[in-house]
């Protein structure tokens, strides 16, 4: 047999290389804007068109290179960063691979303008696809600027992979940010086909978070440091009563380099342990240094996490410092933990009393005694389906007819075997609530017990959709317009759904840098809820946009109805748990919640009888 083996040449090599570094446009932008920065610039403009995908231009005011490091910075393992590999144990630098630049240019456009202190004239490099097109001198300022045109121009498959504009612009803001929190001290913008989103001046920590964050940030940070011989912390973690439901704020910075640690993660909610609400995250930003001899971060390029010499006593220290700030600046006592839960949920009863009277939750509702102790249990009784559709006025075209439902009994006779009671003449009758958790009902062959949570979400979300998709927007006007503050990353967000929303019943009156007026919401949601519907619904669409294949409307509804929706522990009274029951069944997908979880399970009368032999 002849030899086969031959060496790759260097282009198709470097496009190998390039797939390992540059994921998508936020990954070019990383490695331009740690070049940058190790290049000890003080000043680092990023400028993208299309989410990076048509264009992504960083120019940094640091060393600049000569004519030849600019000829040789596209050369694989080309670096000035080390020279032995004993170097790589006490790195001071972000990049030390020389991979980068030489991966960036065999799969895009590449221009770069450089000048250092001793050149008089600048240089100018063109390459494509790993090839000199044109080099010449040029006058330009001492730094660098690196242009980068049509990533993945020949990879058609990688181009193809990559998302949407919104979702591949979020990740390029997330990359950002982590620089820019990394280094206060260097001033950076961004800017999006032309439209600014951060123009961050060089500053402290703190101002840098509040700057990135919104200035309601300031009000929220309690300051952490501590000074061992194994570590420096300082930085900041967030009041624990504003917690997010989202892990969206969480930064671990060591020695200037953003990463993740699932590990120190756990001592700060370990430090913040009995102060949270269940399912909140603290927001934190905290900034270790350590000796770089004491980690590896000779790691995948890409990759965030990092390896510690010791990791349990970092775990103890970062705890025992972020308990004592959270102790020392008075934060623990302020929180009210007897607050009776249901003054939190976001269905806000008591607005929709005001504005809807007659309606109530009877939190003495014993639906197993005739007279319950309501004021007017008569009205009560002869239009029950009204009063409860009346929260739902504008949401819903016509109250659930009879004949869907009917068609529901057969078809659960036909699948079970089974038909509800027929008690037709006293609904009120045949559901009670079980530890303010399950609707139970009985069908004639047995029980059906119903979580009213994904039940309702499942209404919800039925109704969400069809809003957005159908009908026409239904408002409930507000007296005085709403104005919430959200971060600049969230905002962008926001107005990429703005039309969706606008399709549920929000208005809104104005969309700027870090914040939103809202002069309309739908119908069925209260003025109270607004702020935690669209924090739920951001960090909802910044979790699960880039990795499922759901459309955003799906998602939104999804949202949306999940936030909307009755939660468990609520007290319903026995015209809304029919209403759930009756809505659920006239629904196209009445046995799953929107994110494919049982609603109802039922048990028949043969099952029980079973379990009484
Ligand atoms: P690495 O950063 O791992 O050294 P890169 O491919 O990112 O590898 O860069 C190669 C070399 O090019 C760097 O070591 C540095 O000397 C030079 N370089 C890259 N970007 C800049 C910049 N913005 N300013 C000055 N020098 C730069
Ligand atoms: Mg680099």
């Amino acid at each position: 047999m002849s030899d086969i083996i031959q060496l790759l040449p260097d282009h198709v090599a470097n496009q190998i290389a390039a797939g390992e570094v540059v994921q998508r446009p936020a990954s070019v932008i990383k490695e331009l804007l740690e070049n940058a920065i190790d290049a000890q610039a003080t000043r680092i403009q990023v400028v993208i068109k299309d989410a990076g995908k048509t264009q992504i231009q960083v120019v940094d005011n640091g060393l600049g290179m000569s004519l030849t490091d600019a000829r040789m910075s596209f050369e694989r393992h080309a670096t000035s960063k080390i020279k032995s590999a004993e170097d790589l144990f006490s790195l001071t630098t972000k990049g030390f691979r020389g991979e980068a630049l030489a991966s960036i240019a065999a799969i895009a456009h590449v221009e770069l303008k450089t000048k250092d202190k001793e050149s008089e004239v600048g240089t100018f490099i063109k390459i494509e696809g790993s090839e000199v097109t044109s080099q010449e001198a040029c006058v330009t300022p001492q730094g660098t600027s690196i242009s980068v045109k049509n990533l993945f121009y020949n990879i058609p498959a990688r181009r193809n992979f990559l998302k949407s504009d919104a979702v591949e612009t979020r990740h390029i803001i997330d990359e950002f940010q982590r620089v820019a929190l990394a280094h206060p001290q260097i001033a950076f913008d961004l800017f999006h086909n032309g439209s600014e989103l951060f123009k961050l001046p060089e500053t402290n920590f703190r101002q840098r978070i509040t700057n990135i964050f919104g200035g309601k940030t300031n009000e929220k940070l309690v300051p952490v440091t501590e000074e061992t011989e194994l570590v420096e912390i300082s930085g900041f973690v967030g009041k624990p009563e504003f917690a997010k439901k989202s892990r969206g704020e969480q930064f671990f910075f060591v020695n200037t380099r953003f990463i993740k640690s699932p590990y120190l993660n756990h001592a700060v909610t370990a430090a913040f342990d009995g102060l949270l609400k269940e399912k909140s995250y603290p927001s934190y930003f905290l900034y270790l240094k350590v000796d770089p001899r004491s980690i590896d971060i000779n790691i995948h390029p890409t990759k965030t996490e990092i390896k510690f010499d010791d990791e349990h006593a970092l775990y103890a220290i970062l705890r025992s410092a972020i308990k004592h700030s959270l102790g020392q600046f008075n934060v623990a006592p302020v929180l009210d933990f007897e607050r009776d839960a249901n003054l939190d949920t976001p269905y806000n009863y008591k607005n929709k009393e005001a504005s809807v009277p007659g309606v109530e939750v009877d939190r003495n509702f014993n639906p197993f005694q005739e007279d319950s102790g309501r004021n007017n249990p008569g009205v009560f009784k002869k239009e029950p389906a009204a009063r409860w559709e009346s929260l739902y006025s504008g949401m819903q075209d016509e109250p659930v007819n009879k004949e869907e439902i009917n068609q529901i009994e057969f078809e659960s006779e036909e699948v079970t075997g089974s038909l509800f009671d027929s008690s037709e003449a006293e609904p009120e009758k045949s559901t009670f609530q079980l530890q303010k958790k399950y609707i139970v009902s009985t069908l004639k062959s047995g029980i059906l017990v119903i979580d009213q949570h994904r039940a309702h979400t499942r209404i919800l979300y039925e109704e969400l959709l069809k809003n957005i998709t159908v009908s026409a927007a239904v408002s409930q006007q507000l007296l005085f317009p709403l104005k919430l503050q959200f971060s600049s990353h969230e905002m962008e967000m926001l107005g990429e759904i703005k039309e969706s929303l606008e399709q549920t019943g929000f208005v809104f009156s104005s969309l700027e840098r870090d914040s939103v007026e809202i002069s309309g919401i739908p119908p069925l949601i209260s003025e109270s809820e607004v702020e935690m519907l669209l924090e739920q619904l951001l960090s909802d669409l910044e979790n699960e946009v880039p990795d499922n294949g759901f459309s955003q409307t799906d998602l939104l509804a999804r949202s949306l109805a999940k936030g909307m929706a009755v939660k468990s522990g609520m007290l319903l009274n026995n015209t809304e748990q029919q209403h759930i029951v009756n809505r659920l069944f006239a629904c196209k997908e009445p046995s799953l919640s929107p994110s494919n979880r049982s609603v109802f399970v039922t048990l028949t009368v043969d099952e029980l009888d079973k379990k009484f032999m």
